[in-house]
């Protein structure tokens, strides 16, 4: 079998992590006798530099048609003027809409030997695995009307909550999918006690759950989980929630593992196989160093073997090789140790095996 991934680099440490994951990817086709096929493209403030667009229609076009898209990071100092016309963020905006992605997906995994790094108490983080499912297209950040009023003399501003069934309906089967693979529970957050888009949210869980008889599926108030989270965060399986809540919930549950630099994430939905990226930034002060932490897009790398691909058995290795590495004291500076990043994606390499 052969597949085609769009690989775009971007900017800061984007091109030195993608480097990492694709090594990986490679080393894990090989092991299971599939083939890849890359080509590796502009986007953020490379390409403005390069085109003059954040991203260009036919770097798109290939998206769109291929298995997956890797992406690194976009944007840094160089492009940071809020009133230049073009910005680098514009280019992940068009590519997430151009591929129609729905739900974006963050894991989060505290791993034994990494409590230390986390600000939690250790007892708090025993056996935290759990998977934050956030609606991407809807909600708030792109409801209408939105802008500014002005009434007598005063100046207001609106921002809409819109959602449409088909909307939740979408993202939430998807959530209850990813429960049925996993421990089986499912938290469905909202603020159904005042939002009426909550409401909505709330019946078609209900309705979606009797698809899923084997799902436990409770529906926690968005400050009860905002406080779980850090109180008791090993209780999480599955997570499912609308656009902003979802911001807000993912970048708390990114502080439990410890590092930015570790967590992956996978955007699904629409035709294509998905976009995955890890959750830090181009982290423009370490950028051209070879320092960076390699293991977020390592494990993006994982997520878009197990949702593109569907090569589970290869995603599982690539995630036990991490974990092993990190089990036997491999560590990036992010993580208080000294190895670089090529020495840390040659530590992963080095435990990679699909006969365990
Ligand atoms: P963006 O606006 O692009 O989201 P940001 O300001 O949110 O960026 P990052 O660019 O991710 O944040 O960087 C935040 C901090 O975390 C920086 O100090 C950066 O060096 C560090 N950091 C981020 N990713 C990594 C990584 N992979 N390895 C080591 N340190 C990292
Ligand atoms: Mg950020």
């Amino acid at each position: 079998m052969t597949f085609t991934i769009i690989v775009l680099p971007g900017d800061g440490i984007g091109p030195e992590v993608t480097h990492a994951a694709r090594q990986v990817l490679d080393a894990a086709a090989a092991q299971t006798g599939i083939e890849i096929t890359y080509k590796e493209r502009l986007i953020g403030g490379c390409a403005i530099d390069r085109l003059g667009t954040a991203l260009d229609e036919a770097t798109l076009a290939e998206c769109q048609q291929a298995d997956a898209v890797l992406l690194g990071a976009v944007g840094g100092p160089k492009w940071d003027d809020p009133t230049a016309p073009v910005r680098p963020e514009q280019g992940l905006l068009a590519l997430r809409k151009g591929l129609g992605v729905f739900a974006n997906l963050r894991p989060v995994r505290v791993y034994p030997v990494l409590v230390d790094a986390s600000p939690l108490r250790p007892e708090r983080l025993q056996g935290v695995d759990l998977l934050v499912v956030r609606e991407l297209t809807g909600g708030l950040y792109f409801g209408e009307p939105k802008g500014r009023l002005r009434q007598d003399g005063r100046e207001g501003a609106v921002d809409s909550l819109v959602y449409w069934d088909y909307e939740i309906e979408r993202v939430v089967d998807l959530a209850f999918q990813l429960a049925a693979g996993r421990r089986g529970r499912l938290a469905s957050v909202d603020k159904a006690n005042v939002l009426e888009t909550s409401r909505l949210w709330r019946q078609i869980v209900q309705q979606v759950s009797r698809r899923y008889p084997q799902v436990q599926v409770e529906h926690v108030l968005v400050d009860t989980a905002a406080m779980r989270l850090v109180t008791s965060p090993a209780a999480f399986d599955v997570i499912v929630t609308e656009n902003m809540f979802g911001d807000i919930l993912t970048d708390e549950a990114a502080v439990l593992a410890g590092s930015m630099g570790l967590l992956p994430s996978a955007s699904l939905g629409g035709r294509g196989g998905g976009l995955y990226e890890p959750i830090h930034g181009s982290a423009p002060d370490i950028a051209g160093q070879g320092i960076a932490n390699p293991l977020g897009a390592i494990l993006s790398a994982a997520l878009l073997l197990r949702y593109a691909l569907k090569q589970e058995k290869a995603a599982r290795a690539v995630e036990q090789a991490v974990e092993r590495a990190l089990q036997e004291g491999c560590r990036t500076r992010d993580l208080g140790g000294s190895l670089s990043t090529r020495a840390m994606t040659d530590a992963v390499l080095d435990r990679l095996s699909l006969e365990d």
